[in-house]
């Protein structure tokens, strides 16, 4: 089969071109980085299970109504899903103090905050990704109030769906990312949820021991990343069970 070509390569995943137009397929990689890739190192079986754990979250929103680009998983590492002009934003949605807020604010980590509060950052690594206030990025066109006021809902509805989810698993959605893009349908524009959804963007915490079972681990060396993931997607029942001796070999006479 002639290789597909590659369109992009980020930081955990490469996009390439998909087999009908419209269409990409979504490469998850074992790298991981952090504080702006200044940290990188490559965490075996990383990305088979971002592809799963996304796949899950991703059906999971579709299922609710949540419009977003997955459409379905083609195998270990590799997604299908719908191309978008991706918004250069960074939503993030806030439920406890943790990371960069709680710092800037000096907030213990873990505090409820009053209600879940969403921010943007604007997509930019030479910069760091940025904090952005509304009036900059309705200034600066990167998208219109109208846009926001359509992001925002969106971010809530990802953010009430994953809180339940993993709250029914004994986890707390501590904080989590997404990317949002643009889809036209004949000149009808619609921004929908992109890029992905998986312990690398989000904040997990056991609800009883507080234990971290995200990227936190890899970021402040507290164990194993990857065992870290596979308790999520093992608690979720994402992980394809008794993988390794699913049927025992049978004597054909
Ligand atoms: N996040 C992310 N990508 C980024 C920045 C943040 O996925 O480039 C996620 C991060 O994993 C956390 C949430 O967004 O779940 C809030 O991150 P924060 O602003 O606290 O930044 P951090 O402390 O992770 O640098």
């Amino acid at each position: 089969m002639a290789r597909r070509k590659k369109l992009y390569e980020g930081k955990a995943k490469v996009l390439y071109e998909g087999p009908e137009p419209g269409t990409l397929v979504q490469y998850f990689k074992d790298d991981a980085t952090a504080f702006n890739a200044q940290k990188r190192d490559v965490i075996e079986g990383k990305g088979v299970l971002n592809n799963r754990l996304s796949e899950f979250f991703m059906t999971g929103l579709t299922a609710i109504g949540v419009p977003n680009h997955f459409i379905k998983r083609l195998n270990m590492r590799e997604q299908l899903i719908r191309q978008v002009e991706i918004v250069p934003l960074e939503i993030i949605v806030r439920n406890f103090a943790a990371g960069s807020m709680a710092k800037r604010l000096g907030l213990e980590e873990g505090m409820a905050l009053p209600r879940p509060i969403v921010e943007f950052s604007y997509k930019d690594d030479a910069l760091g990704d940025p904090l952005v206030p509304e009036e900059y990025i309705i200034a600066f066109g990167w998208a219109t109030q109208q846009d926001l006021d359509d992001i925002v809902a969106l971010a809530l509805r990802v953010n009430d769906f994953m809180s339940g989810v993993m709250h029914g698993v004994g986890i707390k959605l501590v904080d989590f990312k997404i990317e949002v893009g643009r889809v036209w349908d004949n000149d009808f524009m619609r921004l929908i949820v992109a890029d992905e959804i998986s312990p690398d963007s989000c904040r997990l915490w056991d609800m009883d021991t507080g234990q971290k079972l995200d990227k936190d681990v890899f970021r402040q060396d507290l164990g194993n990343l990857s065992d870290a993931y596979t308790e999520v997607a093992r608690r979720l029942g994402v992980l394809p069970t008794n993988v390794t001796h699913a049927t025992k070999p049978t004597l054909i006479n």
